[in-house]
């Protein structure tokens, strides 16, 4: 199954995709990720990327979508994918649309209070990437990764001028795709306001549900 995971950012595409992929056993693609690997190893890609990330504005389409052909064209693909954080603007979703067939459009929606309130306490362990956030997912031990024991960091566009960018870049590149998905049939909302340590069965049961009801379409 191929699936895209919409949202604004916060909104807990990184977190819901990870809990999903090991239900069902597809490959998660993160294109936020694949950036910031490429920022870590100082490649030319991760230094291009860079200055856009941390505006909080969008990468160039002709970039990101170099790169995630790339991606799509490797080998450990055969049972499908999840795709969170690509496509962001409609060209994007032209040129995967060329590239392969998308068979669920999963779109998570939350309050801007939430979401400003999820970015701004989030916080990654920089060896295993793994997502906390000071509040709503908090480590045993402050500042610890409880899987590696490695250092949590914010990332840079999670601090409060980057986001209002990144907020506003989502409001104009990417809310367009809601319309796209929709005309093409593929979408299914899911509210995600409550947060992920209280509720998050719940909600992945929502997002569980709308991945059924698409398989079976
Ligand atoms: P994320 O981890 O998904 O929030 O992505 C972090 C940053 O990487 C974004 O704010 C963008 O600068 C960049 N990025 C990730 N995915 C895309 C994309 N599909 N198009 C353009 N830029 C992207």
């Amino acid at each position: 199954m191929k699936i895209v995971i919409l949202g604004a950012p916060g909104v807990g595409k990184g977190t819901y995709t990870s809990v999903l992929i090991k239900k069902i056993g597809l490959v998660h693609i993160s294109t936020g990720d694949i950036f910031r690997e490429q920022v870590k190893k100082g490649t030319s890609l991760g230094t291009k990327a860079r200055q856009f990330m941390d505006a909080g504005k969008l990468v160039p389409d002709e970039i990101t979508i170099g790169m995630i052909k790339e991606r799509l064209a490797q080998d450990d693909l055969h049972n499908g994918f999840i795709l969170d954080g690509f496509p962001r603007t409609v060209p994007q979703a032209e040129a995967l649309a060329s590239m392969t067939d998308i068979d669920a459009v999963l779109n998570i929606v939350a309050d801007r209070d939430i979401i400003i309130q999820r970015l701004s306490g989030r916080r990654l362990c920089r060896k295993c990437g793994h997502i906390f956030h000071v509040q709503n997912i908090p480590p045993k031990v402050e500042g610890i990764c409880d899987y590696c024991g490695s250092e949590l960091y914010q990332r840079d566009d999670d601090k409060p001028e980057a986001i209002t960018k990144r907020l506003q870049e989502y409001e104009e590149k990417t809310a367009p795709l809601i319309v796209y998905y929709t005309q093409k049939g593929l979408l299914r909302e899911v509210t995600a306001n409550e947060d992920f340590k209280t509720h998050g069965d719940k909600i992945i049961r929502k997002l569980m549900k709308a991945i059924e009801s698409a398989r079976r379409m």
